[in-house]
């Protein structure tokens, strides 16, 4: 283990105390399929602790009055105590849940980082304090903190998506209580002590670890004002309806069937080699992935063979190793939810390319990267997130039926183009109904904002759009001059 803190506390109002019960959480490895840690799982009297002292520390005011200026310093010192511990917590990430570390410091440390820079500079521009006038007076606007926060954090990439709260929530003058998934807690114990070595006031943050029914307790607690929630599209429908209960602000950052339209122009050698972590990053559990590839009909051969060379040059194997580039699935409840996904391709005719067993490995919940070809749209491959090296080739004939497929999906996080003619790549990028698009492999990056339409979220993050979700616009009016 890289790094043990204190698992067999709970940190609450800017101490590190016992929980209530006794009942723990493990960590599983997925490699060695042995427990790599025990933590404590909250209780409901926990949860109230949290939520109370949260509450006071906001009532109280000393960060939710503070100004911006003091913020900003503070979150700055924190940012330099993160990116002092990044190898550390990327080496927990790879502990507990298989990221490989060839990709662990990119995708578990860099990207939080990139997050909180992108808030940090974001921060200066946001428009906390404006008037607006009229002919009749105007009014002072001004963005207040929303309250008490409840984080609730999935596992795959359990920083970057702790990052997208904890970052706005904390720069708008909000407390918060992390929730982080039972199966990566330990990297949420390193980051509070940082926060608390930052200086953050007590109570402004607190963590707590709990399964589904210490989670839902934290989400629906009648003083919590926000949820703020990245996981599956199913559990946050849940959420949408019981927090509707109280008008509960709520961000959802849901599941994702994403798809990558390949023009005739395209050039393969780049985009088929982009794919490595466009489709594949963290053996596959990335909620952005794509993993259906629209390809033309005339290219389907081409880019196949060029998709089965890439899978082989991903080693797959122990994700400590630094050459590594498939791990394990992160639970082997997990591992078997992708199997099925993988039989299912098959039992509705769709064709092995490569792939499509378990790699010869002894211990661990392994999966070979796969790719189906002679995929129709409606099968449950192309409709439903796998969240696995699993990749589905599906063919067009023109333009509008590649659009046809790439939209037929509840989902709608991201999609991506590939096309030598960047004007051709824009017209098509602009009819994919998903939040976010790629254009050649480019991320949109976090200064704008990231999001799903249809089943794949509500509200967003990053951009300045992210703060508008951590804050209470208040107007008031003024006299004319
Ligand atoms: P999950 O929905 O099972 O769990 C997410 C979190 O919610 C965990 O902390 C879990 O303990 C908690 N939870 C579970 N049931 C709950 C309930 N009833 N009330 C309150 N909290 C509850 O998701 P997961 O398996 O941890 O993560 C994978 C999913 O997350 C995938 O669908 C993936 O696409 C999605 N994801 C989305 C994004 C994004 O930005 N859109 C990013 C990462 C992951």
């Amino acid at each position: 283990m890289p790094w043990t803190g204190r698992f067999d506390q709970l940190f609450i109002n800017g101490e590190w105390v016992d929980p209530v019960g006794d009942q723990r959480i493990d960590v599983i490895s997925p490699v060695t399929e042995r427990v790599v840690a025990s933590v404590a799982e909250a209780g409901r009297e926990d949860v109230d602790r949290a939520v109370a002292a949260a509450r006071a520390a906001f009532d109280r005011g000393p960060w939710a009055t503070a100004s911006l200026e003091h913020r900003l310093e503070v979150m700055h010192r924190f940012r330099a105590l993160y990116a002092d511990s990044a190898d550390t917590l990327s080496a927990l990430i790879t502990h507990e849940m298989g990221c490989p570390i060839s990709m662990s410091p990119v995708i578990q440390t860099g990207t939080p980082l990139a997050i909180l820079d992108a808030y940090l500079e974001l921060a200066l521009e946001y428009p906390f304090r404006t008037i607006r006038r009229s002919a009749k007076g105007g009014a002072l606007v001004t963005k207040e903190p929303i309250g008490v926060v409840a984080a609730v954090v999935p596992w795959n990439v359990p920083q970057s998506v702790l990052m997208m709260k904890l970052a706005p929530a904390l720069l708008t003058g909000c407390s918060i209580v992390i929730k982080p998934s039972p199966e990566t807690p330990l990297d949420a114990y390193l980051v509070s002590e940082l926060l608390q070595e930052a200086g953050i006031p007590p109570g402004v943050v607190n963590m707590l670890p709990a399964g589904r029914e210490g989670s839902e307790y934290l989400a629906t607690h009648p003083d919590v004002d926000k949820v703020a929630f990245t996981g599956s599209t199913a559990v946050g429908r849940h959420l949408a309806s019981v927090c509707g209960q109280d008008l509960k602000r709520l961000t959802l950052e849901l599941g994702g069937k994403s798809a990558a339209i390949f023009l005739d122009d395209a050039d393969l050698d780049s985009a088929v080699e982009s794919l490595r972590y466009l489709s594949l990053r963290n053996s596959g559990q990335v909620c952005s992935l794509k993993t259906r590839l629209v390809v033309p009909q005339g290219l389907k051969d081409e880019v196949l063979d060029r998709l089965t060379a890439l899978i082989e040059s991903m080693p797959v194997g122990d994700p400590t190793h630094p050459v590594t580039q498939i791990g394990p699935m992160v639970t082997q409840r997990h591992r078997g939810v992708v199997e099925g996904y993988i039989a299912s391709g098959r039992e509705q005719g769709a064709t092995v390319v490569a792939g499509g067993g378990r790699p010869d490995i002894d211990r661990g919940w392994f999966v070979e990267p796969t790719i189906f070809a002679d995929v129709d749209p409606d099968m449950r491959i192309a409709q439903e997130e796998i969240f696995g090296p699993v990749l589905a080739v599906l063919t067009y004939r023109d333009e509008d039926e590649a659009l046809a497929i790439a939209n037929n999906s509840d989902y709608g996080l991201n999609g991506a183009v590939f096309t030598t003619d960047i004007d051709r790549g824009l017209a098509i990028a602009s009819r994919i109904r998903t939040g976010t698009v790629e254009l050649n492999g480019n991320p949109s990056g976090f200064h704008a904002p990231i999001g799903g339409f249809k089943q794949s979220g509500l509200g967003r993050e990053a951009g300045l759009e992210g703060f508008d979700s951590y804050v209470e616009p208040r107007a008031i009016g003024l006299p004319a001059d």
